[in-house]
């Protein structure tokens, strides 16, 4: 079977198309600037330089799923001949809130339920339930599927997943820890483990997914036990463009006291202060510089002390999670690295090893030095394996979809 995964944002829209058979992707592509001027969709395929281009007014998502549909049965650069061979979509959706602790087949209650976790996801969810609309519109009749960022992280324990505050906000507004990127931290733990010859099941793992959005996962036994981000992406490590934890007095202090030079508040309110934590902080807030990791680490070896810090905190904050995940799961049998600056920052990953002996955790250098790679990177003698293991969440929305599509 072809499955079809989509990803939709506000105005974008990514997709993939993958045959089933031998787990191949055939063409991924990305519509951008979807309700915006200049809308274009590229299309590209495995192991070639070629590419397809449509450009042409795209005013909603029905257009850009239109021409998502035209470019893979074109003719000349299309991989299937008609829409029939799809045989199911697989939709990756943010915010699955409580109700959803794995994959789903898309109903009408399930529409209902992911337009019900809107206030939690208010900036994707909307966006992903219009790709679903939108694909529903377009391919009538294919059935569809739901895979949460959230749902690997829904078997935490509430002393893992609650915050200190009155316990009402719980429970009459869902207020707690969610965590994101659940498909990866799904993927690479599993994935992890085989590569060791072992089950998950049997493994106490802690992965790393580092990229612009970072996020850290306690994977116990198979099941996640903790994980850095909260009840929305911004908690956890320093990342690109987010802060990541902080006191949150940090805010009121900032908006009562940071003026403009004519002396009115720089911060008007609330949702201006959490712009500045979600699109102006992390790396690029401490740096001053770039969002980028290749950046910062160009900036830092050329001796900037701001770039240097930043580099700094975001290894220093990547170690205590190590620290405080081994605890919680009563030590660590493999530390995993994922994602564009954890399968790529050599430098990052030695930064991060350093001295953790004590645990039993040891890096060799030398097999550090690989990038984008599957491979164990840790020493001989290291009791904790240190692994780099590329994510994939695109094949997991496909496996996911053939299994419930199927059943
Ligand atoms: P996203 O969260 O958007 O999926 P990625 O997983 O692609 O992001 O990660 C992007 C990050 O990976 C950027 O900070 C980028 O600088 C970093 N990265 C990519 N290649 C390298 C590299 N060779 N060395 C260090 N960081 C890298």
């Amino acid at each position: 079977m072809k499955i079809l995964i989509v990803n939709a944002g506000s105005s974008s829209l990514k997709y993939q198309l993958v045959d089933m058979d031998g787990e191949r992707v055939l063409a991924k592509g990305l519509v951008e600037r979807i309700g915006i001027a200049g809308s274009k969709l590229t299309q590209k395929y495995p192991d070639s330089e070629e590419k397809f281009v449509i450009e042409t007014d795209m005013p909603t998502h029905v257009q850009a799923c239109e021409n998502m549909l035209k470019a893979l049965t074109n003719d000349k650069y299309g991989v299937v001949s008609s829409m029939d061979e799809i045989g199911a979509v697989g939709h990756r959706v943010l915010h699955g809130g409580e109700k959803f602790t794995e994959s789903v087949v898309i109903n009408d209650k399930v529409m209902d339920a992911i337009r019900e976790n809107i206030p939690l996801g208010p900036l994707h969810n909307p966006a992903n339930l219009m790709g679903i609309e939108a694909c529903q519109q377009v391919m009538p009749g294919t059935p569809m599927v739901a895979v949460f960022d959230t749902a690997f992280h829904q078997t935490m324990p509430p002393k893992a997943y609650l915050y200190g505050v009155p316990y009402k906000y719980y429970l009459n507004l869902h207020v707690r820890r969610y965590g994101f990127h659940g498909t990866s931290h799904r993927y690479v733990s599993k994935r992890a483990a085989e590569f060791l010859g072992k089950k998950a099941e049997d493994m106490r793992i802690i992965t790393c997914h580092l990229g612009n959005g970072s996020s850290m996962c306690a994977v116990d036994h198979g099941k996640c036990v903790d994980t850095s981000m909260g009840i929305t992406p911004l908690e956890g490590v320093v990342m690109g463009t987010r802060s990541g934890s902080l006191d949150p007095a940090v805010l009121q202090f900032i908006m009562n006291n940071a003026k403009n030079e004519n002396g009115t508040p720089e911060i008007k309110d609330i949702d201006d202060m959490l712009n500045v934590l979600n699109k102006k902080s992390g790396l690029l807030g401490i740096s001053g510089i770039s969002s980028d990791m290749r950046d910062v680490d160009a900036a830092a070896d050329a001796g900037d002390k701001r770039a240097q810090v930043a580099r700094d905190m975001l290894v220093y904050g990547i170690r205590k999670y190590i620290g405080a995940y081994a605890a919680a799961m009563g030590g660590v049998d493999a530390i995993v690295f994922t994602a564009g600056i954890g399968e790529n920052g050599v430098e990052l990953r030695e930064k991060v090893m350093e001295g953790f002996e004590y645990m039993g955790a040891k890096l060799d250098p030398e097999k550090n030095k690989v990038r984008g790679e599957e491979r164990d990177v840790s020493a001989d003698d290291s009791k904790v394996k240190v692994l780099v293991i590329p994510t994939n969440e695109e094949i997991v929305i496909a496996r996911d979809t053939l299994e419930l599509v199927t059943k």
